[in-house]
């Protein structure tokens, strides 16, 4: 097992790496742990979940609402938790959501971890404290920002993880290399998704190189004035055809990439070479790359988005491969490329 330690905004977070669901045990009294996960996560690992106080709440982005919410609330009401209890977050991006965003405001705030057990959530959702959840069509509208204690990643777990979560989570992947790295970029070129499916010492690698990018982006902007933003890349477009079409995260998001590159191409002299490899390394991890899309409807979400200033929006760009910025663009000139781009 491997330790790290970060303090975010003066919280301190530590992640086991290679550990296991039993670092529970000494983190807290003797019973006073909730493990909320999903149905999905908890038919797989019932046994070893025996010994535990559990809450389950459906599977997939449909739970991230309120009304999970207020029966995860009144669950701990039944299990007489209480400030001191430890809530664990045991699944996906959406149970890490969901059970920070519960763990901070249940008694306003509890002791909290996080067991990601999938490559999004290892490698996006559960580092830097952001929660939430939806409201109707539009993600992540209410939340809180909260540091879990600690972090235990168990990759024994990824072995049950489907394919098509492994592919969603490799879009992350992707966007990490595309702002900030592009030695791993090309390390991603080089190899292949099947090769870290087989190869779980190679993805924990990986993982904990994701950690660390996404890790050194947050560390100094909890609250996103600066780099944090970055993050962003192939989200703006991307939140915005997940909405309309119901996509799963990562294959939205990956198609909000090849949009950005292309913008990035029009208006920041990103080379078009650069959209072919970003376009190429996508297709190499499965992920689409172009769909039929509705201009009209994706411009109105885009209005929407909660990133949005007055009549202009906050879009992330690549400059090159590895390297990004912000640049503020109207809706106008949103409408202009997207008739001229897609
Ligand atoms: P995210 O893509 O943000 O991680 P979810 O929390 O919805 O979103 O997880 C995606 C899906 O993968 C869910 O159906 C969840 O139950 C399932 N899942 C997550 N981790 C595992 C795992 N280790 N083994 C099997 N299924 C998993
Ligand atoms: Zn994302």
């Amino acid at each position: 097992m491997r330790i790290t330690e970060t303090v975010f905004d003066k919280e301190k977070v530590s992640i086991y790496f290679d550990g296991s669901i039993s670092l529970l045990d000494t983190h807290t009294d003797e019973g006073n742990v909730v493990i909320i996960t999903d149905e999905n996560i908890y038919n797989i690992y019932r046994n070893q979940l025996e010994a535990y106080k559990i809450i389950q709440i459906p599977a997939g982005e449909k739970s991230k609402t309120q009304n999970t919410i207020d029966s995860i609330i009144e669950q701990l009401l039944k299990l007489d938790a209480d400030k001191t209890t430890l809530i664990a977050g045991l699944g996906g991006g959406v149970v890490t959501d969901i059970a920070g965003y519960v763990s901070s405001i249940y008694k306003r705030g509890t002791k909290l971890a996080l067991i990601p057990t999938s490559i999004l959530a290892m490698t996006d959702a559960a580092i830097g404290g952001k929660n939430g959840i939806n409201v109707g069509p539009y993600k992540n509208m209410v939340g809180t920002t909260k540091q879990p204690s600690f972090l235990i990643y168990d990759y024994n777990f990824l072995q049950t993880l489907p394919k098509q979560e492994w592919i969603s989570g490799f879009a992350e992947i992707i966007k990490h290399s595309s702002i900030k790295d592009e030695m791993l970029f090309a390390t991603l070129e080089a190899n292949s998704l099947e090769q870290y499916m087989q190869n779980i010492s190679l993805t924990a690698d990986l993982i904990e190189k994701n950690v660390a990018i996404k890790t050194n982006i947050v560390i100094d902007d909890v609250y996103e004035k600066g780099d944090r933003y970055l993050l962003n890349f192939g989200h703006t477009f991307g939140h915005a055809i997940e909405n309309l079409y119901g996509l799963p995260h990562g294959y939205a998001v990956s198609l909000g990439m090849v949009i950005a590159a292309k913008i990035s191409a029009e208006i920041n002299n990103f080379d078009i070479v650069s959209v072919e490899r970003l376009k190429n390394i996508l297709l190499k991890y499965h992920l689409p790359v172009s769909m039929e899309l509705n201009n009209m409807q994706l411009l109105t979400l885009l209005k929407k988005d909660k990133k949005r200033a007055g009549n202009e929006i906050n879009f992330v760009m690549l400059s090159k491969i590895g390297e990004a910025i912000v640049k503020q663009i109207s809706f106008k000139e949103i409408e202009y490329l997207q008739n001229q781009l897609l």
